[in-house]
């Protein structure tokens, strides 16, 4: 059975506002796939993704494991003859399933909302508080054999994080005021 696509559909409308793709410019060469970091661990590589999009798969979509494999390399929009910023795309895409409350990628979701609130605390992630706060949210710890080697070859920062200075303080503030608020409220 052949498929005509007329027009946007409403997911592409939506991603499309969040954020400065133009999805229509898509010609489907597999160029992003055939060079995507996190390929091997996804369900839909980023060219299905766009695809997806101009079908409305969004239930799909934000229930996927895809976006969240994606390690934010650019090495898709990099490559893209269309120019299509696929980086970002995946962000907004992630941003969306957080904001979604159907998601059923909780334990991608919980991470994401731990990671973001520590960034704008500490400027970066502290993996024995971001360890913790998970453990404290249900998530099993690590193993205690595991732990004790991450530890005794300092792989795992064990000192007090720094408070990020105030120009860090109010660069967050900024982005916040500006609707940026990421998802670690
Ligand atoms: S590389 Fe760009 S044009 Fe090619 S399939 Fe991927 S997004 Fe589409
Ligand atoms: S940014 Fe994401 S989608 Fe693009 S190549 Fe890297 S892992 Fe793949």
């Amino acid at each position: 059975m052949t498929m005509v696509i007329t027009g946007n559909s409403a997911l592409q409308t939506e991603v499309e506002d969040i954020c400065d793709v133009n999805i229509d410019a898509c010609i489907q060469c597999g160029t992003c796939t055939g060079g995507c970091s996190g390929i091997e661990l996804m369900e839909y590589g980023p060219r299905q993704i766009i695809q997806l999009i101009k079908l409305n798969q969004r239930k799909l979509l934000l229930n996927s494991k895809a976006i969240w494999m994606c390690v934010s390399c650019h090495i898709c929009e990099d490559r893209c003859p269309a120019k299509i910023k696929i980086t970002g795309l995946m962000d907004t895409l992630r941003e969306m399933a957080c904001a979604e409350p159907t998601t059923k990628t909780n334990e991608q979701i919980k991470f994401h909302k731990l990671y973001v609130k520590q960034v704008k605390a500490f400027g970066r992630t502290h993996e024995s508080i971001l360890t913790m706060a998970l453990t404290f949210k249900g998530t099993p710890l690590p193993p205690l054999k595991l732990m004790k080697d991450l530890i005794t070859r300092m792989r795992v920062d064990m000192k007090p994080p720094h408070r990020p200075d105030k120009s860090y303080r109010l660069s967050i503030r900024r982005v916040e005021k500006k609707g940026g608020k990421g998802h670690g409220n």
